[in-house]
């Protein structure tokens, strides 16, 4: 079975040789113990950062052992109670075609209730990011205006729709191409969007598509997008910082937000977010979010790479923008 190795800690954009696809033996399930096909694994933007040498709120990546993340797959052996050869499951072993996993770790999903890969994303991880980052940490309230970057994005595209479908009274998405832009406006219900990489600074964008300001800025991005919401955002308005992946490859200290200041008169609150901190919503969250994709009033986007052999390509496209919506590699073929 193959599995990939993080080989070489990657300065700036993640090179092929930093990587490698190895062949390892199928391991055996002790007690307690399940051996699982992976059907699918999920590449994440935090992942950059366990690919870095440094301290952080996950330890880094091992060299030349298997990277981790999230995957479903399905039981092919099992010395555990209550899980069968054939059940689905959750678990954090992905990067690999075979993973063996406790049982007591990991959860059993239903892939009659949502296609399997649904939760590595809107009803997984980036899910419950979207929904508590919003509801939570930004405080969100209905009649407040909403900015999100990376908003075609599998966080982004499911905190716009969340906060249309909670009352906000108008929500403006950024993403990088005039294809996301258009998606955003027409399939998920945005009131606005733009495209960050368009001649007009981003700053300029937000200001025509907000005339009012915002209450609210949920940031995927970083940098001149934090400055330009900061100029925004209205008296008492709240910032959710849950990621800001336009810095996780330099190789240089980035530069603050210049206007920060305007943090005083506007009495704003910036929060920084760890979706680990709110399992305790988990629960609501499935059952609010599941419901809406039921009724087909949130909808979801996913980009499936096929093969093992392409998680590389899949990671690294994510980092640039090639996906839209939850990004996956789908080893089922
Ligand atoms: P996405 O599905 O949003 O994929 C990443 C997207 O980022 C790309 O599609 C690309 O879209 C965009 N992007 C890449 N480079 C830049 C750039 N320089 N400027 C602006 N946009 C850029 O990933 P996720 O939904 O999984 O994650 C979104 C964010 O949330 C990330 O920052 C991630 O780190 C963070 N996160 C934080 C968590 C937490 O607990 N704090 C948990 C989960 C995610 P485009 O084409 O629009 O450029």
């Amino acid at each position: 079975a193959r599995e990939w190795h993080l080989v070489a800690r990657p300065h700036g954009w993640p090179k092929p040789e930093d990587f490698a696809l190895r062949e390892a033996a199928v391991p055996e399930p002790g007690e307690g113990q399940l051996l699982v096909r992976n059907l699918y694994f999920s590449v994440d933007p935090y992942m950059r950062g366990r690919m870095n040498d440094v301290k952080s709120y996950t330890p880094p990546f091992k060299l030349d052992e298997p990277m981790e993340g999230g995957a479903v797959g399905e039981v092919v052996a099992s010395n555990a109670d209550g899980f069968a050869v054939g059940d689905h499951v959750l678990h954090f072993k992905g990067w690999r075609e075979y993973a063996v996993v406790d049982a007591a770790k990991i959860a059993k999903v239903d892939g009659s209730l949502a296609p399997l890969s649904a939760y590595l994303g809107v009803l997984g991880m980036p899910g419950l990011t979207a929904y508590a980052g919003l509801l939570e940490v930004a405080s969100f309230k209905e009649g407040d205006a909403v900015f999100v970057s990376g908003a075609a994005g599998a966080v982004g595209s499911e905190v716009g729709q969340i906060a249309k479908l909670k009352g906000a009274s108008r929500v403006i998405g950024s993403a990088g191409s005039d294809e996301k832009v258009k998606l955003l406006t027409e399939e998920y219900g945005f009131d606005a969007a733009f495209n960050y990489k368009s001649d007009r600074s981003v700053k300029e964008q937000l200001r025509d598509a907000a005339p009012d300001g915002i209450d609210v800025y949920f940031d995927n991005v970083g940098g001149d997008h934090l400055e330009a919401a900061i100029d925004s955002l209205n008296v008492h308005g709240r910032v959710a910082v849950c990621g800001m992946i336009s810095q996780y490859n330099a190789t240089e200290p980035t530069p603050a937000p210049r206007n920060l200041a305007l943090v005083i008169g506007k009495r704003l609150r910036i929060q920084g977010m760890l979706v680990a901190d709110h399992s305790h919503l988990q629960e609501q969250f499935v059952s609010e979010v599941s419901a809406w994709v039921r009724s087909g009033e949130l909808k979801f986007s996913e980009t499936k790479v096929a093969g093992i052999e392409n998680g590389f390509e899949a990671f690294v496209g994510l980092l640039r923008g090639d996906n839209t919506g939850k990004m996956v590699v789908d080893l089922t073929d």
